[in-house]
């Protein structure tokens, strides 16, 4: 009997830093302004040229560079006036930094319930709406909600939404670029995000006061009118003194670095796409294995791909994950009951004592989620696929995966 393929690749390598974004990470060492605000005469500097480029890119008026994802989080809570104590309502299917934010400026996270196909539940949040002024929503793993209904019960509730879209840059939600339906969005350029420059933020705005207010929280003393993706500069007369300076900043080489990456980002997520296919297909009808459907409307970025195990018993998921990672495939299992590694679910966040949502605790109970980083092929992609069907297979006809109805 032959071996069983074995897949070798990392699941954490992303690629290299493209040679033109090193060569613009050079002249900014070589010339020593780092700092955004470090310049020389006439020089706009790499952060404040990022925020225009990123401005333009995701069609807002006004954009800023902050210096991580959660930075990004924080300073928008603080923009809409979030103060100590109160409930911020958030989807219950996120990452740890979401509601990490919501605690960082003192609230309190609500969560709402999300549905089995990964996307906050809109009857849910319109129960909760009346109990809080911010939603905080999470595109989580890039799985994006029907965005006019969902504005629709934000609105009518007088909700102010603010969009984590940490999964989805690039992506976009009827014809729209995600980010684009809320009050403000946020943006993180950490390393497994959809650009690289090892820590960093974005935000992107319409709203004048809002984007003063977070132009002057992320610590821009008083030379916020060297931004150039910024609202005029009498909105920002009246809060001057009354907005603490937090500093956040994103600094001149890491915006360097982003640059070329974000000209290269619509070919970037064509190729996650392509890799995004080919695990779809190769999984696809798998006895035992959900697929997550996506709407016609979304334009998602596959730099994530996530199946549910509908039923399965936790031993039956921890044997799949052991014998996929014998096999070299590295799965995370959100339905743990201890968290791993970057995976934690809502119920481990203890100090948001939050209540049981059973329609997420479902939906998580056998949610099964891999990267899928641009240094895997196509083929690389379809043999993770062969693995992961092959050994949902033996599971399943063993008859060891699903619970027995009875
Ligand atoms: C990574 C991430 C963040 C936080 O971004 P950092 O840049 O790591 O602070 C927020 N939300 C989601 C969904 C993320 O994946």
């Amino acid at each position: 009997m032959t071996d069983p393929e074995r897949f070798t690749g990392n699941f954490t390598q992303q690629e290299p830093i493209p040679e033109e974004a090193i060569e613009a990470a050079l002249a900014v060492l070589r010339h020593g302004r780092l700092h955004r605000y470090n310049t020389a005469p006439g020089e706009a500097g790499e952060a404040a040229l990022l925020e225009e480029e990123f401005a333009a890119f995701t069609g807002a008026r006004y954009a800023l560079a902050l210096a991580s994802g959660g930075v990004a989080i924080t300073t928008a809570l603080r923009a809409f006036g979030v103060k100590p104590g109160e409930p911020v309502l958030t989807n219950a299917f996120t990452l740890a930094p979401v509601p990490g934010a919501i605690a960082a400026v003192g609230a309190r996270p609500v969560f709402v319930e999300v549905t089995e196909d990964l996307v906050i539940d809109l009857a849910d949040l319109a129960a909760k709406a009346g109990q809080a002024k911010v939603l905080l929503l999470s595109h989580m793993r890039g799985h994006i909600a029907d965005m006019e209904a969902l504005m629709a019960v934000a609105d009518a509730a007088g909700l102010t939404v603010i969009e984590d879209c940490a999964h989805t840059m690039g992506g976009g939600w009827g014809g729209a670029p995600s980010g684009r339906h809320g009050a403000m969005a946020c943006y993180s350029t950490q390393t497994y995000k959809h650009m690289n420059s090892g820590e960093g933020g974005l935000l992107t705005s319409d709203d004048d006061e809002a984007m003063a207010r977070a132009i002057l929280l992320s610590g821009s003393y008083m030379l916020y009118e060297r931004h150039r993706a910024r609202p005029p500069a009498e909105v920002f007369q009246g809060l001057r003194a009354e907005v603490p300076n937090i500093s956040g900043r994103m600094d001149n080489l890491r915006a360097a670095i982003l640059r070329p990456q974000l000209r290269a980002l619509p070919a970037q997520v064509a190729r996650w796409n392509e890799r995004y296919g080919v695990m779809e297909a190769g999984l696809a009808e798998t006895p035992g294995l959900r697929l997550i459907p996506r709407p016609g409307k979304e334009a998602y970025v596959g730099s994530s791909f996530q199946f549910q195990l509908p039923g399965w018993a936790p031993p039956a998921i921890e044997a799949l994950v052991a014998r996929s990672a014998a096999r070299g495939v590295e799965l995370k299992w959100f339905g743990a009951a201890e968290p791993v590694g970057f995976t934690s679910r809502y119920s481990h966040w203890g100090y948001a004592s939050p209540p049981r949502l059973p329609q997420t605790d479902a939906a998580l109970a056998g949610l099964v989620d891999l990267r899928l980083p641009l240094t895997f092929s196509l083929e690389d992609v379809a043999q993770i696929a062969r693995i992961i069907r092959a050994e949902v297979g033996a599971l399943w006809q063993a008859g060891v995966g699903p619970v027995s109805p009875g």
